[in-house]
């Protein structure tokens, strides 16, 4: 057998991989090299596997030569990764009555009944495809039961129970085998990951008993906890038992080390613990892997069946790998590869307990990830008041609007009605770590009513407990156990292993100090957006920004303006003592201005008093600002080209800021950057007018400073023309928001109403505003990028759409050359880590 590599011995040397036998055969050699008392083994490659369930049989009598005579087997499934699951294991093969006779004579009736009756129940389920519940009726587990089992597998098949060891083992490999290549199972273990033609490897292994005279049982063993990844060691021993027997939840299992709840397994037999301690710990160290051990006590002595790698939480997954690396079992750069990036928001936000019941009542789009919970509020100024009488909030609106950040603020979550990925409620709520979904596809809402129809009919009202998952994009009842968030220090190292082993940049999108604050404590190495206009929201901003707005010469404009100038150098100049030095990219301002004026008609009197004007004029003013697409209308540069007033204030303010802060700071160099561009004329306008407020600046104060300008690359024209518009910059961001809603012709705030729909149907792959369309965005970026740089070898590219997080979309923009990418700053620490795998990929090939 030894020369046949599709049924061989598990030896250390015989031809095992996991890519041809599984990962379990693969680990069980390992186990067999490291010279731990595993039973003998049998591993049949995923071809041996393949040829069973087509009906060809291997050598059974050779197979069964490996063992002693009369030894029973088990037989389990190797798949190429463990956590794609296979058909259940079968245990006790070769059981019959002759066997049975035997083993009453040298374990016991009990005993061997056991065995016996275990063994007839796994063939009918498996094999004979009998219905469990046949054997519901039958009581126990000695010789009564026994018989009362083997009557009722003869009636129900019409056959005698098969006595021949041959027969019954190739009886299990062939409903293995057959299991694996059925449609649900292929289905399910796809959902895992795995490939649709992956194979199934098996192993038939002689069995340690666990049941008969002397001390036997069986048990678990692990030495981190699967929850946390602390060092720990955790586990179950059932005597007289066999399997995984000692996990389930009936039984009375014993713990696994000393505990003052109850009886242990280290008490009961200290020798054999530490035999057991000391192989986990050899395990850990030379498969270099946390490993759950599957034992087995046979009289007094201790066999190892199996291990395989512990199950763990996100959190668990961060801690397991660096401590690994921590004592030097694998590189850093392994622990890196070890983590998913995606993994790592589990671990920045609360999240329900993966244990805890959930009472679904709809589901939306998850926008921006973490749980929370708390009474419903239909509008910002109730989730203002709920903030001040500490009671924990989730807003809901039909969408949101700049209006609403304060209440967003105060809200522990935020429910919209409509949305998408990009709209701005998921904009904010990414940006601030606030749970979000947006665009819920199956609920009613009546917002003046503030009632919610669930999907199954329930009706919600204002101050009722909800749960929204941002992570998943449910909805649900009542208040479900959370996780905390994990910023451990297992966490920051790897964050600043990440940090060593990248090759691109990762800013983060900041508009406010908090908001820069938190991109520090993540390390993000810059603001590579600072949207400006959310800082004309602060109540006494607005009316100001109004009073500009409904100015009527560019005299009474400059007037209202230079009220906000010192609020805005104010602004930046906290932005940049925060960021100490790094740099910090401003983008003018970019919203249509009716976004500022109040849409109901008693918004619209209460600006009229306090703009001391009639009401009929706001009225006008307001409609006359109205626009039919005013994401296609005045906005961006064309605001700025047209009103000049307000890029100039902002200018000023940022100058004025970059010399208040370098007095007793790092020396600042601000980034300026115009969004919305379409053509190089208005870059070039812009630039003369940004050049003439620096001159000036510099005039007055009497100080030199520094700056950069650069464009937005939101529009596909700007993509194709940056040629013509790069020399006018020194950076250009590609801002893929806007970029992709303009290639698709997508509203960005209404695409949420159907992508579902599109996704289902396979029209988009997936998302375009979550995941960057490569193909057709991506060809845009990339004439962009090769264009702007043909022209100026040295221009800076980054994105800072809300693609700048997502791993794929990284990898994208790296592979196109680009120096960084600035991202909402709770999604810096996925996007380090993912840039960290892109470079150890490319440097390991
Ligand atoms: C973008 O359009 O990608 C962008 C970053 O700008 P905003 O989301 O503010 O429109
Ligand atoms: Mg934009």
């Amino acid at each position: 057998m030894q020369n046949n590599p599709d049924t061989t011995l598990v030896t250390q040397t015989a031809p095992i991989t996991a890519e041809t036998h599984g990962g379990r055969a693969k680990c069980l050699q390992r186990l067999v090299r490291l010279d731990l008392p595993v039973p003998a083994t049998v591993a049949l490659s995923f071809d041996a596997v393949h040829n069973i369930a087509s009906g060809q049989l291997p050598d059974i009598a050779a197979i069964l030569s490996e063992f002693p005579a009369n030894a029973l087997v088990c037989v389990r499934p190797s798949s190429q990764d463990p956590d794609w699951g296979g058909p259940g294991a079968v245990l006790n093969i070769g059981m019959n009555h002759d066997r049975h006779r035997e083993l009453c004579e040298t374990l016991g009736t009990q005993a061997a009944s056991k065995i016996f009756l275990r063994f007839v129940q796994g063939y009918a389920v498996h094999v004979a495809r009998l219905d469990p519940d046949m054997f519901d009726a039958i009581d126990g587990e000695g010789i009564e039961a026994l018989d009362a089992t083997l009557s009722a597998y003869e009636q129900e098949t019409e056959e005698p129970f098969p006595e021949d060891i041959g027969t019954q083992l190739a009886g299990v490999l062939k409903s293995m085998a057959r299991a694996w290549e059925g449609t649900s199972a292929r289905l399910l273990r796809m959902a895992k990951g795995a490939p649709a033609d992956a194979g199934l490897g098996l192993v038939v292994q002689q069995m340690a008993l666990g049941v008969g005279r002397g001390e036997c049982g069986s048990g678990v063993l692990q030495l981190v906890n699967s929850e946390t990844g602390l060092e720990q060691i955790t586990g179950r021993y059932l005597r007289q038992s066999q399997g995984r027997d000692a996990l389930s939840p009936q039984a009375e299992s014993i713990f696994i080390t000393c505990d003052p709840r109850g009886a242990s397994f280290e008490e009961l037999l200290p020798e054999c613990f530490a035999q057991l301690k000391s192989h986990a710990a050899l395990m850990r160290a030379r498969l270099r892997e946390e490993m759950h051990v599957e034992f087995t006590i046979d009289n007094g002595r201790l066999h190892i069946l199996d291990g395989v790698r512990v199950t763990r939480s996100s959190r668990a997954t961060v801690r397991i790998a660096v401590q690994l690396a921590r004592d030097g079992i694998i590189t850093r750069e392994e622990a890196l590869m070890r983590v998913e990036p995606r993994a790592l928001n589990e671990l920045l936000h609360r999240q329900i307990a993966t244990d805890a019941p959930r009472d679904v009542l709809g589901h939306g789009i998850a926008a921006s990830p973490g749980a929370a919970t708390g009474r419903l509020v239909f509008s910002a100024t109730e989730a203002q008041a709920s903030a001040a009488r500490s009671e924990p909030c989730i807003l809901v609106r039909r969408e949101t609007s700049p209006e609403d950040i304060r209440g967003m603020h105060a809200a522990k979550g935020v429910l919209t009605e409509r949305g998408g990925i990009t709209s701005h409620a998921a904009v904010i709520g990414r940006g601030i770590g606030l749970p979000c979904v947006v665009g819920i596809s199956d609920m009613r809402f009546q917002i003046e009513n503030k009632t919610i129809q669930a999907s199954d009919g329930r009706t919600l009202r204002e101050g009722d407990v909800v749960t929204i998952d941002g992570t998943s994009g449910q909805v649900l009842m009542g208040a479900p156990d959370m996780h905390e968030a994990a910023l451990d220090d297992a966490f920051q190292e790897l964050m600043d292993w990440a940090n060593e082993a990248s090759d691109i940049g990762i800013r983060a999108n900041a508009d406010t100090p908090a908001d820069a604050q938190t991109a520090r404590n993540f390390n993000a190495q810059g603001i590579g957006l600072c949207r400006t206009e959310h800082m004309f929201f602060e109540p006494g901003r607005l009316t100001v920004m109004r009073e500009m707005i409904f100015a009527d010469s560019s005299k009474d404009r400059r007037a209202s303006l230079e009220r906000l100038l010192p609020m805005q150098r104010d602004d930046f100049t906290q932005l940049f003592r925060i960021m100490q030095g790094q740099p910090v990219c401003i983008r003018l301002f970019d919203p249509p201005l009716h976004e500022f004026l109040p849409t109901s008609r008693s918004g619209q009197r209460e600006l009229a008093e306090a703009l001391d004007l009639p009401l009929s004029t706001v009225m006008r003013r307001v409609d006359s600002l109205m626009e039919y697409n005013p994401m296609l209308g005045m906005r961006g540069v064309r605001l700025g080209v047209t009103v000049p007033e307000i890029y100039e204030m902002q200018a000023r303010a940022i100058f004025e800021a970059t010399i208040d802060a370098s007095v007793d700071g790092d020396p600042v160099v601000p980034e300026i950057m115009i969004p919305l561009v379409s053509a190089k004329r208005e870059v070039e306008l812009v630039r003369g007018r940004v050049d003439a407020i620096a001159t000036a600046v510099r005039n007055e104060r009497g100080a030199e400073f520094d700056y950069r300008l650069g464009v937005m690359v939101e529009t596909p024209r700007a993509a194709l023309r940056a040629a013509e518009i790069a020399p006018y910059c020194s950076f250009m961001s590609f801002g893929t928001n806007d970029l992709t809603q303009m290639t698709y012709g997508l509203s960005r705030d209404d695409a949420g109403r159907f992508m579902s729909t599109y996704v289902k149907q396979g029209v988009f792959p997936e998302d375009p505003f979550h995941t960057l369309d490569v193909d057709g965005v991506g060809e845009l970026i990339a004439i962009g990028a090769g264009r702007g740089r043909s022209v100026s070898p040295d221009l800076v590219l980054s994105i800072c759409g809300e693609h700048g997080g997502n791993p794929e979309s990284i990898a994208f923009v790296r592979q196109a050359g680009f120096d960084y990418v600035s991202c909402s700053p709770f999604r810096v620490p996925v996007a380090r880590l993912a840039a960290a795998q892109l470079a150890i990929n490319h440097k390991t090939g």
